[in-house]
């Protein structure tokens, strides 16, 4: 059974109503502790720290279980990170095959895997669509709600949670436990509130763009109590490179399109970003991972640019053959070669005065740029975050072993994938797995969840 006295926080002074930010504010208590023994057959309460997708997913579930659960989130509205997901159209999961789907999260597969395969690409949408959002399938494969943003899959989802009687208290920083277990929220008007539900969910996100809420902070009070967590890291991140003056000055923002990038054996297509620091864009973060511990453990990386991946070698030989006459090179190179500005900047960069003319030399050259690596962009702008809680620290149920009754979820846990719809779909996934442990957890059991083999 739960150890720690259970509590109401749904007619605490923490509680407001969903999206009523403004009442997010009860009475002020300095350090007000919610709980106190319910009467009996009263509905379990849960609190679930953190209103991202991981968060409210799990809200949803204990919700419609008829647990009393509060969402407490830091900003003052929930799920800030969805929002601006969704200005790139929302990219919610994946359609490939699921060995493929779950392939994508690497090292963290084996523990990821059953709580997908519990909640697939499939249930995902299905949801989606139960909230009157229907998707469709982009060329590449992934899933996007058809009003290509958030706001309106957002506002029906707590609308729902709504009716289930989810609370949303805003404006409540977690900032840990305090010597007897309850969970502290710390309030903008320097109040502070303590909370002894019978269950909780830490849904805290990563570190990346904390403007939107999720600034990693959360890692201290878990390190406090000994639970390992991995450092915070970025992913799906951009790389500084020492452009040369001209490079930056001139080509700062411009997309290198239909590319192809490849390091350590990997190759990936699609479209990279000068920028005034380095390069960025879908094509790099797919491989952020392995350059990122290349440069961490080196210094810098080689990555290497294939200007022309439609082209064979030979082929773009043959075409550089031809006569350049009085076109300058740049002209020459852009109309034989089919290169754009930005393209023919990076060759010059790389090779300087040294790049080759010899027709078969030169088309070796635009299909290998070597690209010099020198550093990682800052976790604040980069997509996800890598690292967090260690599986370890977690028992099959998502229960961390130090505290049980106390469950995490979503990107605050040691997993990373590449862009395409897996970082959502794990966090939901997870969401679900977390509030699905943490009502077994009440249901009675209150022993520690299976060991995951
Ligand atoms: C620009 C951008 C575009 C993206 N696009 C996509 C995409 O198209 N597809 C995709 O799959 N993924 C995308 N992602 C990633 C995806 O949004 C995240 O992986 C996902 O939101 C993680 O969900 P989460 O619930 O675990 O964490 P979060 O969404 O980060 O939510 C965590 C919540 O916890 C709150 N919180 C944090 N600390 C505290 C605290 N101490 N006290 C109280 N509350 C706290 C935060 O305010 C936040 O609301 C994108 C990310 C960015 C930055």
């Amino acid at each position: 059974m739960p150890t720690s006295p259970p509590s109401h926080p749904a007619e605490g002074p923490a509680a407001s109503a969903v999206g009523g930010s403004g009442s997010a504010e009860g009475p002020n208590p300095s350090a007000a502790v919610v709980g106190g023994s319910p009467a009996e057959g009263q509905a379990p309460s849960v609190a679930v720290v953190g209103g991202g997708p991981a968060g409210l997913m799990a809200a949803e579930v204990l919700g419609r279980a008829g647990c009393a659960v509060t969402v407490y989130d830091r900003m003052p509205s929930p799920a800030r990170k969805l929002l601006i997901a969704g200005r790139g159209g929302l990219n919610l999961t994946h359609t490939e095959g699921l060995e493929r789907f779950l392939a994508r999260y690497g090292e963290a597969r084996e523990r990821l895997g059953p709580l997908i395969e519990a909640f697939p690409p499939a249930d995902l949408r299905a949801w989606c669509e139960g909230l009157g959002q229907e998707t469709f399938v982009g060329s590449s494969g992934r899933v996007f709600p058809s009003a290509f943003k958030a706001s309106p899959l957002l506002r029906a989802w707590l609308r729902r949670l709504d009716g289930l009687g989810v609370r949303v208290a805003l404006r409540h920083r977690w900032e840990g436990w305090d010597e007897t277990g309850a969970l502290v929220f710390a309030r903008p008007d320097g109040g502070r509130v303590a909370v002894r539900p019978d269950a909780a969910i830490l849904a805290l996100g990563g570190a990346s763009w904390p403007r939107l809420g999720s600034d990693g902070a959360w890692t201290g009070p878990l390190a406090a109590q000994g639970i390992p967590v991995a450092p915070l890291r970025p992913a799906n991140m951009g790389f500084t490179v020492a452009w040369s003056e001209v490079m930056r000055s001139r080509f700062a923002g411009e997309p290198l399109k239909r590319i192809a990038l490849a390091f350590a054996g990997q190759t990936v297509r699609g479209e990279a970003v000068v920028t005034a620091a380095g390069l960025e864009g879908g094509a790099v973060y797919a491989l952020s991972a392995p350059l990122r511990e290349a440069v961490l453990r080196g210094g810098h990386a080689v990555l290497s640019v294939d200007l022309r991946p439609d082209l064979p070698a030979e082929v773009l030989a043959r075409r550089l053959a031809a006569p350049q006459a009085k076109q300058s090179a740049s002209t020459f190179l852009r109309k034989a070669a089919g290169l754009a500005p930005v393209g023919i900047a990076l060759l010059r960069e790389a090779h300087g005065p040294g790049l080759p003319r010899e027709p078969a030399a030169l088309a070796r050259a635009i299909k290998a740029v070597p690209l010099r690596l020198t550093g990682v962009a800052p976790i604040e702008r980069a997509i996800s975050t890598a690292g967090g809680v260690a599986f370890a620290a977690l028992d099959g149920r998502l229960m961390l072993r130090a505290r049980p009754g106390t469950f995490a979820a979503g990107e605050m846990l040691d997993w990373e994938a590449p862009t395409g719809g897996y970082l959502l779909q794990a966090s939901f996934a997870t969401g679900v797995a977390a509030a699905k442990g943490a009502l077994a957890w009440l249901g009675g059991r209150g022993e520690a969840g299976p060991s995951p083999s």
